[in-house]
């Protein structure tokens, strides 16, 4: 059994202190915040204001295939991670649409032809006719149109992060309103200036661990929470647009969830009007009955980005740094933590010195 210190308690720091403690290691866990529920004040972990959306078909018009590839693996990993928390309506498997207004073909062209890329074998986009998607949904209209992306999922962040948090059990304490100022070979310098010891130190601090060696930079994301009782969505869908992509994700049947801005900014001040006017604009576009929903909530945060765009996972004896996973975090995190942990022989109960002279 080896003690492990966790710096970060946002989505990859709940799942590897839930998976290590199950594994039967000693976690402690430590987050500037004031304990496990979300603030919801731009300040938090971005995982909280996230839509879940978990789809390696569409984000190939932004990302490398090896993003999707591990997008494909986690899908099947939050399946059975959702299993074993008891909570498997917090993930489903659906498939999702992308839908473009009848002025707004070519741009959908441009982005069907970047999707088509996919490797051979991997699921493709298909085209719905109006009869079709009438019938796997019923509730949109006025879509010129629409394709059906086979196989993607979703999960609910904040279910899921509470759920990873609660279940971690006995193995795990959590340390809130603990920053840590550094993370080094089996050591978390806490910023009060303790040094706590442990066999492995894991630094998934997100924005937080930025330094000169791991040149973080925050982009803005902002989204529109609603309450629409009955809106009969049954699957997240994409609304392309030659300026923007606006997505609507259902969040059980009385809630949705529209999303979001991507701006290279580092500001945390709440939702612009600008921002707000376009997500509900395009979601009232597709669902005219959203006229009546309600606004629950306008939230924001940054999502953690290198220069590349590109996750990083970087392993040395009695230390595991993840970070950069940008806007694709819950499509990769449980891909990443697998390789991560077998990285560094985790996953079984070896500590680090059994490692070193193994
Ligand atoms: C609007 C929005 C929508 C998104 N939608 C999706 C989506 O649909 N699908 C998808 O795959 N991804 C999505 N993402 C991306 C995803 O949320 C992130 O990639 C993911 O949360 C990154 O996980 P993380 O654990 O690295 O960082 P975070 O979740 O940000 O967690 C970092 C943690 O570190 C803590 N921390 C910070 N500083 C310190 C310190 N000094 N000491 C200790 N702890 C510290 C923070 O308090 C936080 O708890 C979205 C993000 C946003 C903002």
């Amino acid at each position: 059994m080896a003690s492990i210190g966790i710096a970060g308690a946002g989505l990859l720091g709940r799942l590897l202190a839930w998976q290590l403690a199950r594994a039967g290691h000693c976690v402690e866990v430590f987050d500037p915040a004031a304990g496990p529920a979300p603030s919801y004040d731009g300040q938090g972990a971005a995982a909280f204001s996230a839509a879940g959306m978990l789809s390696p078909l569409a984000e190939l018009d932004h990302a490398e295939a090896g993003i999707a590839a591990l997008g494909w693996r986690s899908i099947a990993l939050w399946r059975d991670i959702v299993e074993q928390l008891g909570a498997p309506e917090s993930f489903s498997q659906r498939g999702s649409l992308l839908l473009a207004h009848r002025s707004d073909r070519g741009a959908a062209e441009r982005v069907l032809a970047r999707l088509g890329r996919a490797p051979a074998g991997w699921p493709q986009a298909q085209p719905l006719d109006a009869a079709a998607l009438r019938a796997l949904e019923p509730a949109l209209q006025g879509v010129a149109h629409a394709w059906l992306l086979p196989d993607e999922a979703q999960v609910q962040p904040p279910a899921v992060l509470a759920q990873l948090q609660a279940q971690a059990g006995e193995g795990v304490r959590w340390h809130w309103g603990r920053p840590v100022a550094q993370v080094l070979p089996g050591q978390v310098l806490a910023a009060d200036g303790a040094a706590l010891r442990f066999d492995w130190a894991i630094d998934v601090r997100g924005l937080g661990a930025r330094s000169a060696a791991l040149p973080l930079r925050g982009v803005r994301g902002e989204t529109v929470w609603l309450h629409a009782p009955a809106h009969g969505l049954q699957r997240p869908l994409r609304l392309l647009h030659p300026r923007h992509t606006v997505y609507l994700v259902p969040r059980g049947p009385d809630r949705l969830f529209a999303g979001a801005s991507e701006i290279e900014s580092e500001d945390r001040s709440p939702v612009s009007l600008r921002s707000a006017v376009e997500l509900m604009a395009a979601a009232h576009s597709v669902l005219p009955d959203l006229a009546e929903a309600r606004i629950e909530r306008l939230d924001r945060n940054l999502r953690p980005a290198l220069p590349d765009n590109a996750p990083r996972t970087e392993v040395q004896p009695g230390l595991l740094r993840i970070n950069g996973l940008f806007r694709h975090g819950w499509l990769m995190a449980p891909a990443l933590v697998a390789d991560a942990l077998a990285a560094c022989a985790l996953a079984s109960r070896k500590t680090s010195k059994e490692l070193l002279h193994a």
